[in-house]
């Protein structure tokens, strides 16, 4: 049996849809939405990742405002930006293009932002929320691979997911967010120290591969039929390409497409739905911040109307 290959730009897009409608009724109310993405350094692939989320932004309606910072800057003027983006009514969203140089630590950075803003969903509010069922953002890739599963209708309730990877951004949310009751699957997570992943992966229903590992899922640790979601973005040499590389995901594709029953491909599975999740996010934080100014004038006007009264 072939795989139904999952076409991840094409739920993007209709999640992008979303995003330009919401924006647009924003827009009408004299509220653009906002996104400010701080980038520090010049790594080649934020480079590129930032490019990409600026570019959906403008796609949807959205303004994209870009802070680049020399490798070099130091914490304290990092937080400053942070504080000042903060402040700014105008700015809904705030991006740490992530990873930061090494003398700077994540952690003290997306703790400086305001929850409200924090769309990529990293900050330790967030995912408190996220993890107690608590409003708050959901973190865009998790979110985006969720939603891939909902939009092809693929089985959560009593399935068993196993997800290669711990990371705070992919691995771990997407432990928390398959096991809600909602959707609830059973979930096990393996890493680096997991002996024989395989064990766990070929009685998966679901596999979400997100280890960084170019090749990391095989054919023979798939069970016939199962849904298999690659997250993995791996930059490989290849001298026959003009940009001397391709990407690839952690799955082995062609002999795993055999045997699933569905299969994200690398590019064009999981990668365009991070975005499009994304743009939901900053319209959704830009709703939250024009509803909470109508609602405080609503109710001061209701006060100065029943002062008028007295
Ligand atoms: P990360 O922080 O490097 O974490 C990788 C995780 O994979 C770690 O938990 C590691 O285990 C585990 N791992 C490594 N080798 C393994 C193996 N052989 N077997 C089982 N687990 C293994 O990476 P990340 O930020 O989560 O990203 C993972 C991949 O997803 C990368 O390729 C990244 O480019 C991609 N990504 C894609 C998107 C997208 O939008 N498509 C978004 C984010 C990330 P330990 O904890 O034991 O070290």
């Amino acid at each position: 049996m072939a795989a139904k290959i999952i076409d991840g730009k094409a739920v993007a897009a209709k999640m992008r849809e979303e995003a330009r409608t919401r924006a647009a009724a924003l827009e009408a109310r004299g509220v653009r939405p906002c996104l400010a993405v701080v980038l520090a350094g010049e790594d080649p692939a934020s480079l590129s990742y930032v490019a990409a989320k600026e570019k959906a932004l403008a796609g949807a309606g959205m303004e994209g405002r870009e802070f680049r910072l020399p490798a070099g800057v130091g914490e304290a003027e990092l937080l400053g930006v942070i504080n000042a983006l903060n402040a700014d009514e105008t700015v809904h969203g705030i991006l740490v293009q992530l990873p930061l140089p090494s003398h700077i630590r994540e952690k003290a950075v997306i703790s400086a932002m305001d929850p409200a803003k924090d769309v990529d969903g990293f900050h330790p509010v967030s995912v408190g929320n996220m993890v107690l069922g608590g409003k708050g953002f959901l973190p865009c890739t998790p979110h985006g691979v969720l939603v891939l599963l909902r939009e092809e209708g693929i089985p959560t309730d009593g399935a068993h997911a196993v997800i290669l990877g711990r990371s705070n951004i992919v691995g771990k949310p997407l432990a928390a967010l398959l096991s809600r009751r909602e959707v609830n699957a059973t979930v096990t997570i393996c890493h680096t120290g997991t002996r024989n992943p395989g064990l766990y992966t070929k009685e998966a229903d679901i596999i979400i591969a997100a280890a960084g590992r170019p090749g990391l899922i095989s054919a023979g640790m798939v069970k016939e039929g199962a849904a298999v979601i690659d997250v993995g973005v791996n930059r490989v040499a290849d001298s026959s390409s003009k940009k001397g590389y391709r990407l690839l995901g952690d799955v082995d594709y062609g002999p795993v497409a055999e045997k699933a029953g569905w299969i994200t491909p690398v590019p064009g599975g999981v990668g365009p739905m991070t975005v499009a999740m994304l743009l939901l996010n900053v319209v959704e934080a830009a709703e939250n911040a024009a509803n909470a100014v109508s609602g405080a004038n609503t109710a001061s006007g209701a006060r100065a109307a029943a002062a008028r009264h007295d």
